[in-house]
């Protein structure tokens, strides 16, 4: 197993006081698997990816274990973290421009990293990063080496990026909405690269995204978070065939189908509650159209429905209950949009 995470719970100071961001996340990652995490804002996909980057504020209270190869990550100390960072764990975000240094060339920045991580000599880690930017589709690298992030596209900065966190071939690769700034063709050029490089590499990769078109792309397992929660988790397949929770659902009903000449994309009423707003008993229970007395009473348990396949609903308690989701017969409530 490559990541392992076992009841992983983050709180953040807010207003002088501490409310909860990350409630028992647990999900585990393989080598040379994707796995997608989705969910919309504010549901904790990006503060799990920095828990696991331990790029926290100071006074962040961070609990449960978060192995990677065996070693676990909360336990690190400042220096091992600097260690592990950018050698066997990378991370990539979505706006390439906010993280590369405006001021220094490309070449320099992706030497930068093999300096800090590798023993290669100068004249060997030039030659590596000439390498580097082939490696991740760049043409003329020899010229590249000496531009300005500001020189190049959305596309050619994201492909940097990429080169940058291949640069020390990590174990494990967290790309946080990496194409969301891209237009659709790059995106897919972006999404086509990333895995060559994770065929090529056998590392892990953790895609953070909205966009369940990009987790039908390129994921093969999917975590759909909520409020802070996991509350569902199965293959890319099972996921998209079987959805079992109500949000996952509704999720899936959003995405608009090509050759469908009046379009009815189904959306969730409302929004994801602040961390300080959290009702009693399941977190969607205010946005669920299924939801009953028991919901917003207790938190439903996790059920595995398949060895891969889990959802955290209460309908999945009860026989009735089951076969009520499976037929869709009563549809989250839909927006018509023409
Ligand atoms: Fe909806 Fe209840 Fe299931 Fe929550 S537990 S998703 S409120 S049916």
């Amino acid at each position: 197993m490559l990541l392992e995470l076992q009841n992983v719970c983050l709180e953040l100071k807010r207003n002088h006081k501490y409310v909860k961001i990350l409630d028992e996340v647990s999900f585990q990652v393989n080598q040379g698997e994707t796995v997608g995490i989705v969910g919309e804002s504010g549901c904790g996909k990006s503060m799990t990816a920095l828990s696991i980057m331990r790029l926290l504020p100071e006074k962040a209270k961070l609990k449960g274990t978060i192995k990677l190869e065996d070693e676990d990550v909360t336990k690190f100390s400042k220096k091992a973290l600097e260690k592990v960072r950018g050698n066997k764990l990378s991370m990539i975000f979505q706006d390439p421009l906010t993280s590369l240094n405006p001021l220094h060339t490309v070449g320099k920045q992706i030497e930068e990293t093999l300096m800090l991580h590798t023993d290669l000599t100068k004249s060997q880690r030039k030659q590596r990063v000439v390498e580097l930017l082939r490696e991740v589709g760049l043409p003329r690298a020899e010229e590249l080496v000496h531009e300005y992030p500001h020189q190049l596209s959305g596309g050619m900065r994201q492909r940097i990026m990429i080169a940058i966190a291949m640069a020390c071939n990590p174990s494990l690769l967290i790309c946080d909405e990496p194409t969301t700034a891209l237009d659709v063709t790059v995106q897919a050029q972006i999404l086509e690269l990333m895995n060559s490089l994770k065929k090529m590499n056998e590392m892990g990769i953790i895609m953070i995204t909205h966009d369940l078109g990009v987790v039908a792309e390129v994921c093969d397992r999917v975590i759909v978070m909520y409020a802070g929660k996991v509350v569902e988790q199965a293959g890319v397949k099972e996921l998209f065939q079987n959805p079992k929770h109500p949000y996952t659902k509704g999720l899936i009903e959003s995405i608009p189908k090509l050759g469908e000449r009046k379009q009815i994309l189904g959306s969730i009423p409302g929004t994801v509650p602040a961390p300080d707003k959290l009702p009693s008993g399941c977190k969607f229970a205010d946005r669920c159209s299924y939801a009953m007395d028991t919901c917003r009473r207790k938190m439903p348990p996790m059920v595995h429905i398949t060895n891969e396949h889990s959802a955290s609903c209460w309908l999945l308690e009860e026989e009735e209950g089951e076969q009520f989701v499976t037929s869709g017969s009563k549809r989250i409530e839909t927006t018509l949009h023409h």
